[in-house]
């Protein structure tokens, strides 16, 4: 299965190379075919499956098969998110898939000033990413127009429901032509969706694809307790012990980031940084030496790595743990893909041991600890503060929003 015997057109396939993909993943197989049959669907597939890519892809094509409208844009998709997290994400994967087609996507969630989205929304956008709630307050403000919306998508419809956003949800279908496609992405089938499908769906056709281990069950990961000061000389042996010849390094700055790659070079050991400072040119040129093995090491910050795919990448190392929890996720499973062996080590010192915890609290175990001879932490050394370089993890960024460690409480919804 390719993803040219799928129906997608040129404009798509390009993108889907430029991603590096090869294959379409099972729930892609599945659904894309479907979805360009215009019927609905009600899907079980878990984040990690490719699910995104599974609805964006035929709802672009079946964006761009459509005649032209006398307005240039026109709201014509509406995606609905449980999180703003997950909204943001979604927008980045329709610009994404989407960037050789000619449509405008905006992403709406609370938390952030309306006047912008409404700017937005004004100019004309074909496709919308949104959260429930803030979404409602643009149509209590008639600052959308959804009467053109032929397609709905509701992604992790489960978390919806689960937040509470049932009621919501009802008022937004309320405001869509009944002539749509609706798409229903959810990770369970309780009774509640079965309920929401029945009202919202016509004749779904159901999709199922099995449950993928997700990396923190098969990757292999360790934590190795060692000094802030020390970190580079592990990281150095470690890379010279193992004789690692590709191996992914984390930092939780920019900074750090050029720091360590310095560093490195002065241990003989290539290295080159990617992160938001460097220009487009600079990122690809540094991907492609390290994915042709002209460079050792990749130093790499949580946003710059987001759109790094390499298949087969035998070694990752958190350098600094994020502080983000979910970000740790995203590191690791950028090894042991596809079936492949992986391992994923994280350097951690004393003043990290809150982010370990509360990383080992989300993927629900216990990291297996190491205390290498020769490393050993100095007891005396009491944890400190650690410093945010970047924008993450302060009020207003990400770090704050985390769905996971937000209250569920509506007017932090929003
Ligand atoms: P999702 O389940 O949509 O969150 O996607 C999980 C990850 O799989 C994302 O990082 C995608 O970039 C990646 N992905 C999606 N489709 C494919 C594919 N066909 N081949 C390889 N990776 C993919």
């Amino acid at each position: 299965m390719s993803f040219e015997t799928l129906g997608l057109s040129k404009p798509l396939l390009q993108a889907i190379k430029e991603q590096g993909y090869t294959k379409p993943t099972p729930i892609q197989a599945q659904a894309i075919p479907v979805i360009l049959q215009k019927k609905d669907i009600l899907a079980g597939a878990q984040t990690g499956t490719g699910k995104t890519a599974g609805f964006t892809l035929p709802m672009l094509e079946l964006l761009s098969r459509a005649k032209p409208t006398k307005q240039k844009h026109q709201i014509k998709a509406l995606i609905l998110t449980p999180t703003r997290e997950l909204a943001a994400q979604v927008h980045e994967s329709v610009e994404v898939y989407g960037k050789h087609l000619p449509f405008k996507a905006t992403v709406i969630f609370g938390g952030v000033k309306i006047n912008p989205q409404i700017t937005k929304l004004r100019k004309g956008v074909d496709i919308v990413i949104a959260t429930p709630g803030r979404l409602l307050d643009h149509i209590g403000q008639k600052t959308i127009d959804l009467r053109h919306v032929e397609f709905l998508i509701l992604d992790e419809a489960d978390r919806m429901l689960d937040m509470g956003f049932v009621n919501d949800i009802k008022k937004v279908i309320a405001q869509l032509p009944k002539q749509r496609q609706t798409l229903l992405f959810s990770a369970t089938y309780s009774d509640a969706i079965k309920k929401l499908s029945n009202s919202f769906l016509i004749a779904p056709k159901l999709i199922e694809v099995a449950r993928q281990n997700t990396a923190s069950e098969t990757v292999k990961q360790a934590v190795y307790h060692v000094d802030k000061v020390r970190k580079r000389e592990l990281l150095t042996h470690l890379i010279g012990e193992g004789n690692w010849k590709q191996v992914l390094v984390f930092t939780r700055t920019k900074h750090g980031a050029n720091r360590l790659v310095g560093q490195l070079d002065k241990d003989e050991i290539t290295a080159v940084a990617i992160h938001g400072n460097k220009s487009q040119n600079a990122r690809t040129k540094a991907l492609s030496d390290f994915k042709e093995g002209k460079v050792r090491v990749l130093v790499a910050t949580d946003i710059a790595a987001r759109g790094i795919d390499i298949d087969q990448l035998p070694h990752v190392v958190n350098y600094e743990l994020p502080n983000v929890s979910e970000d740790y996720v995203h590191r690791i499973g950028r090894t042991g893909r596809a079936g492949n062996k992986g391992e994923a080590i994280s350097l951690v010192c004393v003043d990290e041991d809150e982010y370990l915890a509360n990383i080992e609290k989300l993927i629900k175990k216990d990291i297996p600890k190491v205390w290498l001879k020769g490393f050993k932490p100095d007891p005396s050394i009491k944890a400190e503060p650690i410093k945010q370089g970047g924008g993450r993890g302060q009020k207003g960024s990400r770090g704050n929003t985390n769905s996971r460690n937000r209250p569920r409480n509506r007017s932090n919804r929003r």
